[in-house]
């Protein structure tokens, strides 16, 4: 009776592995057969990171657009449209690997992570100053430019690798905005996270465009 309990065992965790992720998908590779069909399975750290990103942008996207409420200047506003391509792009990542989403509410300020939902209501209270909006913004881009970095070394998917390198360069690039913004108000930007020299290598370089798909891929423009 082993070999059915096993069977059993089996059907269930892949009728389940449908509906969710399961901690255990891993453990069930398939051989080299049906590839077309047969997504790759990720590491529950895997999965976990491209849950925890989908709503890290969607924390930097909500801050921008409130933001962006207060203030005259479109720093906040440009930026939070790029944040929802962030957004969009991980949730590709989420239905290919069949995960479910945890922003079920997109209202802004709602998260899963409760950190997140803190953090948001902190500093997006309408007596915020100018200045520590853009602090507000320099904080959330290097935060996101460490934790992008962790979750790639934690995988090695190409399709996520290759995300995550998206989402790096525009946290380069809102980074750079930023600071700029925060120089002409004639202030001394201060790494918050980074080092200071790995910050300034990144603010002192132009800013980036194009996807990083692959190299040589440059005939389109
Ligand atoms: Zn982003
Ligand atoms: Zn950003």
């Amino acid at each position: 009776m082993k070999g059915l309990n096993l069977l059993i065992a089996i059907l269930i965790v892949s009728v389940s592995s449908y509906s969710y992720a399961g901690p255990n998908k891993g453990k069930f590779s398939r051989g080299k057969g049906n590839r077309n069909v047969q997504v790759q399975e990720l590491t529950v750290e895997e999965q976990e990171n491209l849950l925890f990103m989908r709503e890290e942008e969607k924390l930097a996207r909500d801050v921008y657009l409130t933001l962006g409420e207060y203030f005259e200047t479109n720093v906040f506003n440009n930026i939070a449209s790029a944040e929802q391509k962030h957004m969009d792009s991980v949730k590709g990542l989420l239905d290919k690997y069949m995960l479910t989403d945890p922003v079920s509410d997109d209202t802004r300020g709602a998260f899963i992570n409760q950190e997140f939902a803190e953090f948001y209501y902190s500093k997006t209270g309408d007596e915020i100053t100018i200045k520590e909006a853009i602090l507000t913004g320099i904080l959330i881009e290097e935060t996101d430019i460490l934790d992008l970095q962790k979750a790639i070394e934690l995988t090695d998917k190409p399709d996520i690798q290759n995300v995550y390198e998206n989402l790096l360069r525009g946290s380069r690039n809102h980074l750079r905005a930023f600071v700029r913004k925060l120089e002409s108000m004639g202030i001394v930007y201060d790494a918050l996270k980074l080092d200071q020299s790995v910050a300034n290598a990144i603010v002192d370089s132009p800013t980036e465009r194009g996807s990083s798909k692959r190299k040589g891929n440059k005939g389109r423009r």
